[in-house]
């Protein structure tokens, strides 16, 4: 056996042997730890804004990363940070609250903040955190409207920063295999898509119910997925849209908060989209996209995954991965060293589909059919 071979394998076990120790590693295949063990390229570091649900998914889904390390969280909930420096391992001088984030600007050890917090507080967190002179990765909807999101859009600009959106199907093997299959002709020209999201949602108390803070209801929760998908899965964006709102509970879905919109796309090729969003039905997951020499069919199309879908040729059988870890390591690279994701995730692609969600909104409230220029 030759040294570095033998060194390898002492590093190798060595590693392996520290690595129930290590939480980082414990959600990581082999050959995921074994990539990992290899990689001693650049790393993004990472604070997440907003402790709640989805926050803590993407902790504990950067565990596995590669070239994304946790090492800071702002909260208003001063037990969850002291829980999160427990079980994420993070330094008492990388937690902030909403108040003091500011202070993250002289904090040499954080390059990017993810904010995860209710849709209207993303805007004025993204601009301070762009002022703060770090990163932005950003969750969906980015914003409440188009002109937030512009803003947002300049700030980073200016701050010369990144400004990315948490679109975490941009990354998922199944979509990119219907995506590369669409490129390279395989489908023929695309005809039509259907895209249905929804789930029957629970406690009216919630901030999501709350126009304040969801900006909306259903269509700027779930419905995104459908209007994002839309445009991924056609490969082009909507020249205009028709919208129709339907609402069973008053008390539950208030003024401005929309229990089901269905809405309607035409793109310039002529093909076209039908798509409801809901909070009134459960595990609707559906995105359907007919094409002259084939189609795509997938079911569950947006969940957490596995992805499950099929095409003209047969069963879609990419590999499923946390979706959160596959999208954190191709972020970092984005940032980091500037590689082109297959479908962007930047802060245009968030405000085209705020476009369409004041063109879904406008179409709604005159009953007409609503240009779009995105
Ligand atoms: P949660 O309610 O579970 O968590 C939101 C967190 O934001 C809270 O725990 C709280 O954390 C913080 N927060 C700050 N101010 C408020 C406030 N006024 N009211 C309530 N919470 C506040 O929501 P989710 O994690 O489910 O959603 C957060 C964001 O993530 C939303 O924009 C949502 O659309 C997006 N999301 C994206 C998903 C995806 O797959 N890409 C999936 C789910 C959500 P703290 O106590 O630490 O301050």
């Amino acid at each position: 056996m030759n040294n570095s071979r033998r060194n390898f394998l002492q590093k190798l076990t060595a590693s392996f042997i520290a690595v129930p120790l290590l939480s980082k590693q414990s959600t990581a295949s082999f050959d995921d730890r074994v990539n990992d063990f290899f990689y001693d390229g650049p790393v993004l570091r990472v604070a997440i804004m907003g402790l709640g649900s989805y926050g803590t998914r993407v902790a504990d889904a950067i565990q596995a990363c590669t070239k994304v390390k946790l090492v800071g969280a702002i909260s208003g909930t001063p037990a969850k940070l002291t829980a999160w420096q427990t079980k994420y391992n993070i330094p008492e001088k990388n937690c902030y609250n909403y108040e003091n984030f500011d202070a993250i600007k002289n904090n040499p050890y954080i390059d990017a903040v993810y904010i995860i917090t209710p849709n209207s507080l993303h805007k004025d967190q993204t601009i301070r955190v762009a002022q703060a002179g770090k990163h932005v990765i950003c969750e969906k909807p980015m914003a409440l409207n188009a002109k937030e999101g512009e803003q947002m859009v300049a700030a980073c600009k200016k701050a010369n920063v990144k400004l990315l959106i948490g679109y975490r199907m941009h990354f998922e093997p199944k979509t990119l295999e219907v995506i590369r299959m669409r490129n390279a002709g395989e489908l023929g020209k695309i005809m039509f898509f259907q895209g249905l999201t929804g789930f029957r949602i629970g406690d009216p108390t919630q901030w999501r119910l709350n126009k304040q803070l969801a900006g909306g209801g259903s269509l700027m929760d779930i419905g995104i997925y459908a209007i994002n998908g839309a445009r991924y899965m056609v490969g082009e964006d909507p020249i205009w849209v028709t919208a129709q709102e339907t609402k069973t509970d008053n008390v539950k879905f208030k003024e401005g908060v929309d229990e089901t919109i269905q809405f309607q796309f035409g793109f310039a090729s002529g093909a076209a989209a039908s798509c409801l969003s809901t909070y009134a039905m459960n595990g609707l997951d559906k995105f359907y996209l007919n094409a002259e020499k084939g189609f795509a069919e997938m079911q569950p199309s947006t969940g957490y995954g596995p992805i499950k879908g099929r095409t003209n040729k047969g069963e879609l059988t990419q590999e499923h991965k946390t979706h959160q870890t596959v999208q954190m390591d191709e972020m970092a690279a984005i940032i980091l060293e500037g590689k082109q994701p297959v479908v962007a995730v930047d802060g245009e692609e968030g405000v085209k589909d705020m476009k369409i969600i004041d063109g879904i909104y406008a179409a709604v409230k005159s009953g007409k059919k609503v240009n779009l220029k995105l």
